[in-house]
């Protein structure tokens, strides 16, 4: 765990983490990794008053010459990938293919958004009225707020700038007050692409570090016109009401409390390799992990005991070690959450196996599974931590209600190989949620669909697909080209 010779080859000078008011922990065995200072009210106000003059001139920037500053990021990313993707798992404790992956999905959608600089296509629309016509147009939107919570401390960032930086919009990101040093870390990369690039005007993106106070100055500056928050609902309780009392645009991405279904005609072995890594895997700190599994009662018993053993069997420890498929959890608080919802549980009547704590220094836990009779208490709420609530079911119909039954609305899935059970599950009467699979686990989403769920989780959309539009402002324009001046609707109104 160098951390110097690390932060050295991504280009970070070490005054920028050697001290500074804000230490930061590795989780992997709780040390210091570094210390950064954090933001003032002062300097926060002016990145704030630099990103608003960054974009008066880059929303000038034709967008396809924009799209090459990000084409820039994608190779400054390629080339570090390694480097990143080892400081994201020291720096959150996500095993290091993980932590490469989530570079990997830094660099698909900067290819994502490259492509689309030359696809902000607009649309013509037929007048009813003669020598006249219409077209829709999309234009810049202004300074993007980004908020990132810990578990996704770099992609987050990446899936919101690639596409605000294409579409002409400065950015300032406010990572995780868990996870700062990966943000500097992307910070030099930026920089860096934006001197090959040449002329990207100052403060174009940029990072505030700090905790709540910091990201609340952003969600209250009318020179933020869009803010992405990701994290809690409770974080989104309090800034989505923020953000809609000065109008300002919002795009929340918030907890979930995803389901899984396994019907009686599934592939077993797959849906056991699914579920394990959906709801084991990064220790059960992703927004889309798997938390709710409806059993049906035909092949409970043949299915349970064998998810048990698989658990049992899971490789805990330190997540840069090959072969380790489960690493810590971020902190003290996140272990004691844990194991509040496993004594709720079972005072619900769970049946409780695994939880345990795992070796010495850091919050390592064996992941837990809970077979619950009753679906309400503990289980409608999201633990940030690898525990999986077991249900038996017998009618898909009650297996679908129940899991719509949440406050959430993110991922979820269903495991099976009847195509009636499928399209009944992907219908406008089956899963409510963001997402919806079919067997595959919920959690492990790729760049090109939108990505963000409902209800709770705060219905915004980011990533692929058309998520681009949250990030510009549409215009509809009206031309006459004719020397009459014709009224829609055959008002007359003659001077
Ligand atoms: P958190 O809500 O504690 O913090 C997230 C971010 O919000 C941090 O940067 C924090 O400083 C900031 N913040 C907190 N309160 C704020 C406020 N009042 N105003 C402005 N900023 C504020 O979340 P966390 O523990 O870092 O992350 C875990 C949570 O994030 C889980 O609920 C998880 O489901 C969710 N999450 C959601 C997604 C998604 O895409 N839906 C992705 C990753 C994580």
């Amino acid at each position: 765990m160098n951390i110097t010779d690390l932060m050295t080859r991504l280009g970070v000078d070490e005054s920028a983490y050697a001290s500074g008011g804000l230490v930061v922990d590795t989780p992997i065995d709780g040390s210091e990794i570094g210390r950064v200072a954090p933001d003032s009210a002062e300097t926060v106000e002016a990145k704030i008053a630099g990103a608003q003059d960054a974009f008066l001139a880059w929303r000038a920037v034709p967008a396809p010459r924009r799209g090459e500053l990000v084409r820039r990021l994608g190779e400054e990313l390629r080339a570090h990938k390694h480097d990143l993707g080892r400081l994201v798992t020291i720096e959150s404790g996500k095993i290091l293919s993980e932590g490469l992956g989530e570079v990997q999905e830094m660099i698909d959608i900067c290819d994502f958004a490259v492509g689309l600089s030359r696809q902000l296509y607009g649309l013509t629309i037929a007048s009813e009225r003669p020598g006249h016509h219409m077209r829709e147009t999309w234009h810049p939107l202004g300074v993007v707020g980004i908020i990132s919570a810990f578990n996704f401390p770099v992609a987050v960032w990446s899936w919101n700038a690639a596409l605000a930086l294409i579409c002409g919009d400065p950015c300032i990101w406010k990572p995780s007050e868990k996870t700062p040093l990966t943000a500097v870390a992307v910070q030099a990369l930026f920089d860096k692409a934006a001197a090959k690039f040449g002329d990207a005007p100052e403060g174009l993106s940029q990072i505030v570090i700090g905790g709540r106070d910091a990201g609340e100055q952003l969600v209250n500056d009318r020179r933020i016109a869009l803010l992405s928050a990701t994290g809690s609902t409770r974080m989104g309780r309090e800034v989505g009401p923020q953000l809609a009392g000065r109008f300002g645009r919002s795009l929340l991405e918030l907890g979930g409390n995803n389901a899984g279904i396994v019907t009686p005609s599934a592939d077993l072995d797959l849906a056991l390799r699914a579920v394990c890594f959906s709801a084991a895997g990064t220790a059960g700190q992703r927004c889309t992990s798997l938390r709710r599994l409806f059993v049906h009662e035909k092949i409970y018993r043949s299915l349970v005991p064998k998810l048990k053993k698989a658990y049992a069997s899971l490789s805990v420890g330190d997540p840069l070690e090959d072969g380790t498929l489960i690493g810590p959890l971020i902190d003290q608080g996140s272990f004691e959450r844990m194991h509040y919802a496993l004594d709720r549980a079972k005072a619900q009547g769970g049946q409780v196996s695994g939880g345990e704590h795992v070796g010495e220094a850091g919050y390592y836990v064996r992941p837990a599974l809970a077979e619950m009779e009753s679906h309400d208490g503990i289980v409608l709420a999201e633990t940030f931590a690898p525990i999986l609530y077991v249900f038996k079911y017998s009618d898909l119909d009650e297996a679908i209600a129940l899991q719509n039954s949440a406050a959430q609305g993110l991922s979820s899935c269903i495991f099976t190989r009847d195509v009636l059970e499928a399209e009944r599950f992907l219908s406008a009467t089956g899963s409510d949620c963001g997402i919806a699979n079919v067997n595959i686990g919920p959690s492990g989403a790729e760049i090109g669909g939108a990505f963000g769920g409902e209800k709770e989780t705060g219905g915004g959309r980011e990533s692929g697909s058309d998520a681009w539009k949250a990030y510009m402002r549409r215009q509809t324009q009206t031309i006459n080209y004719s020397t009459e001046l014709p009224l829609a609707q055959g008002v007359k109104f003659d001077v």
